[in-house]
This record gives C-alpha cells, structure tokens and sequence, in this order.
C-alpha cells in the first residue's frame, strides 16, 4: 500500500473518531452529522482513493478550478457516487456553471444569485440544495450576510423554483483555537432556530466547522462539517 493512501486512511479514521465522540457529546450519533471531504488542491487520484474509503461528500472552493477535477472523478470507476459541494464563495456569472456542476451551493449571499442559481436549476430540470451563508460576527474579511438580513433572504429563497433552502453555514474564527470559534457557531443556531420558527422554513442543516474547530462546532449544533487538511494532509491546517 502507498504511503499516501495508509496516511489517508489513518487520518480519515481519526477524523471519523472525532466526529463520533464530539456527536456523542451533542446527543446525537455519528449520522447526524455529514463529513464533506474539502478537496481543493487535492489530485483526482486522491479523491478517488477517498471515496474508495467510504467518503461520499466532497467540497470545493473555486468552480473553475472544480469543473476538471468533477470531470475526471466522475469518469473513474465509483466516482459517480461522489456528492460535490461548493463551499467557497460564488460570483453570479458563474451560477450557470456551479448549477452544471455541483450538488449543493453552501454559500449563497444574496437574492440575486440565488434568483440566478434558480433560473439555472429550472432549466437544468433540477432541483438544487442550497443554504445561506451568515457572516455571524461581522468579520470584514468573511462573506456571508449580516445576522438581520437572514429571514428577508430565507424567505425570498425559499420561494425560488428549482432551489431547496434547507440551512445556513459560516466560517469560524479565522485564524485561531477552536473555541474561538464556539460563540459564532451556537449564534449560528440560536439565529436558525428563531428564523426557522418565523418563517416557517424548515431548516435544519447547519454548516459550520473545519480542520481547526470541527469538534466545536459539532458540539454547538452542526451537521455537515467541511474538513480539508485533517484528511488529506498537506495544506498548512487552522489548528
Ligand atoms: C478550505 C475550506 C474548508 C476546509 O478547511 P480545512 O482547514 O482544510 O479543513 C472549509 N470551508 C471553507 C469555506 C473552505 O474554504
């Protein structure tokens, strides 16, 4: 066996023991919560070793620079099982693309391109999951809308044909320890359970939680978390 496939297991096994434990934690059992592999930067090989392993939820950040990767996964024996989420943020003139492409937008920041993504999906004969992306704390550097524009958004969108508003995702503190993140992440909630409650939308995914501070946020509500370099290595990790 490589060595890069023996590190891929070992650090997926530990990944998928920490989620366990931090589920375990929240009252829920390991299925609540969807491990999104984030692949970016990461050769098609390796993704098709990982999906050999059991992962099933991909993330990337750029459509561009997804598109080829997609492509090539997608022709691999068994990579048509491969789920593919666009985590990073989207430009309107590249819904079209990102509709062709992906399975699930995480990162939808306006009405607008929502109202794109929708025409897209429509005309595509799909009908696409989506969630809104907070900016909970008010990071300049962070996307995402402002904490008092989520229910005028939510319930904008989830009049949109051809989309299914189903939650919201942010990014935690950036860079530092775990727990840095913890206040964002169960504002997150508190935020998605008064806006649910409001406006009647169900929403009940919440995106929140990477290499750094996946435990935390797990421990805080999440149910899909996007983990890049505590599987695949490489990339400097927010640790
Ligand atoms: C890169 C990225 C991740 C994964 O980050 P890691 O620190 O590698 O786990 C998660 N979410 C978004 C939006 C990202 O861009």
């Amino acid at each position: 066996m490589s060595y890069v496939l023996s590190a891929l297991i070992k650090r997926l096994d530990l990944v998928r023991d920490r989620i366990g434990r931090a589920a375990g934690r929240s009252g829920r059992g390991q299925d609540a919560v969807t491990l999104v592999a984030v692949a970016k930067t990461v050769p098609a090989e390796t993704i098709v070793a990982a999906l050999n392993l059991g992962i099933r939820d991909l993330g990337e950040n750029r459509v561009q620079e997804a598109e080829e990767k997609i492509f090539r996964v997608r022709s691999a024996p068994g990579g048509g099982q491969a789920r593919w989420h666009l985590i990073g943020h989207l430009q309107r003139n590249k819904a079209a693309r990102a509709v062709g492409a992906f399975d699930r937008v995480h990162g939808v920041d306006g009405l607008e391109l929502a109202a794109a993504l929708s025409r897209h999906a429509v005309a595509a004969s799909r009908v696409l999951p989506v969630m809104i992306e907070v900016n909970v704390m008010g990071v300049a550097s962070q996307f995402g809308v402002a904490p008092d524009e989520i229910e005028p958004l939510v319930r904008a969108v989830s009049e949109l044909p051809g989309l299914a508003l189903d939650g919201l995702m942010t990014v935690g503190a950036r860079p530092g320890r775990a727990e840095d993140s913890r206040p964002a992440f169960a504002r997150l909630r508190e935020m998605r359970d008064r806006v649910a409650r409001a406006s009647g939308v169900r929403l009940p995914e919440l995106s929140m939680g990477m290499s750094g501070d996946f435990e935390v946020a797990i421990e805080e509500g999440s149910t899909m978390v996007r983990v890049g370099a505590a599987i695949f290595g490489g990339r400097t990790s927010r640790a």
